[in-house]
């Protein structure tokens, strides 16, 4: 719902409306236009009544949202979101990031190495698991914490922040501590009590989209984080499950302007999942940048044949600096459209 306030308003009556509200159990987000203030209302509004609110005589008019996301939409928020991680390394509103690195944190050695790698290259942030979502229990899954404190030695010495998946609750604290970004990963997409832990953080996530997820689910999923009030969010496309087999996942290029049309938050794509195979991760990167796409978040491993995780989909250091220079000459081009 969206309150729409007299242009005489004045600030005394807006926060005694908004603290109304709150006390209701409320989300309130203002929404300040040129010349209109108005207030977007989330949660449970069954209870208030277009008459009821009137009688405020400081407001103008309701309006219903029919979506059933509200926080992640552009309704209560039209302008893009941009996330600051350093001056270095932000997204959205204009801002391109491309987070690389390895699946998996495997060693000291592999972690430096190709955080070195991925830096020279240019991305500005370092991705790498440490609890890793296996399909088979038998797999490799991950260094755990061990993991999380070599990808911390890998920000130390190379200055990228980083970006790693958070699989349950158990670790939030630590999370909150040493990590830049907190990935959630496909298959947590609506894990909703993780999905509202991560929101009272204050740290931005990377949430993905589930791999049987409609574009509708991933921003109502986001809006679960987003009404613990902290944290902000950046959407993932990584790939959908369709009758499709010749590749991993189908990626759903379209999701991009469609979200980007939806919603406010910034957008990347993970070709790497999204399809698969390393060959196809390079074509799959321009054409999400050629989308509109706010960033990217590839795999990269300097010997994808020992890799102890999705080895057949990282691409190697060489072919990653071919890649980003691709995708800054596409996103020129785009951009002079
Ligand atoms: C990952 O990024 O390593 C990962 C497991 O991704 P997803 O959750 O998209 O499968
Ligand atoms: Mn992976």
């Amino acid at each position: 719902m969206i309150i729409i306030l007299k242009e005489t308003a004045t600030p005394e009556q807006i926060s005694e409306l908004r603290g109304a509200m709150v006390a209701r159990g409320l989300v309130v987000q203002d929404i300040v236009g040129e010349e209109k203030h108005m207030m977007g209302l989330a949660g449970d509004t069954s209870a208030l009544s277009q008459e009821g609110l009137e009688r405020y005589g400081f407001v103008d008019r309701v309006m219903k949202v029919s979506e059933p996301f509200k926080l992640s939409g552009r309704h209560f928020h039209p302008e893009d979101t941009a996330i600051s991680i350093t001056d270095s390394a932000k997204i959205g509103a204009g801002s391109f990031a491309v987070i690389a690195g390895p699946c998996s944190i495997e060693s000291e050695e592999q972690i430096l190495s190709i955080a070195r790698d991925v830096k020279r290259g240019g991305a500005s942030m370092l991705r790498g698991g440490a609890f890793k979502p296996r399909s088979s229990p038998y797999s490799f899954q991950g260094l755990g914490l061990d993991g999380l404190e070599l990808l911390k030695i890998a920000r130390e010495k190379t200055g990228l922040p980083i970006v790693t998946e958070l699989m349950s609750s158990e670790y939030l604290s630590e999370f909150e501590r040493d990590v830049d970004i907190i990935q959630i990963g496909a298959r947590n997409m609506q894990n909703f009590s993780l999905l509202r832990d991560v929101g009272r953080l204050g740290k931005p996530v990377l949430l993905k989209r589930g791999p049987s997820s409609t574009i509708e689910e991933l921003l109502m999923a986001a809006d679960y984080i987003l009404y613990g009030g902290k944290s902000n969010v950046i959407l993932c496309e990584r790939g959908i499950r369709t009758f499709e087999t010749a590749t991993r996942n189908t990626l759903d290029v379209s999701a991009v302007p469609v979200l980007k049309k939806k919603s406010h938050l910034p957008v990347v794509v993970d070709p790497s999942h999204g399809t698969g195979y390393w060959d196809l991760v390079y074509p799959m990167a321009l054409a999400s940048a050629a989308a509109g796409a706010d960033g990217l978040i590839i795999e990269v491993h300097d010997r994808p044949e020992f890799a102890l995780c999705d080895g057949q989909q990282s691409i190697t250091p060489v072919l990653f600096d071919k890649l980003m220079r691709s995708v800054t000459a596409v996103r020129e081009a785009v951009s002079e459209q």
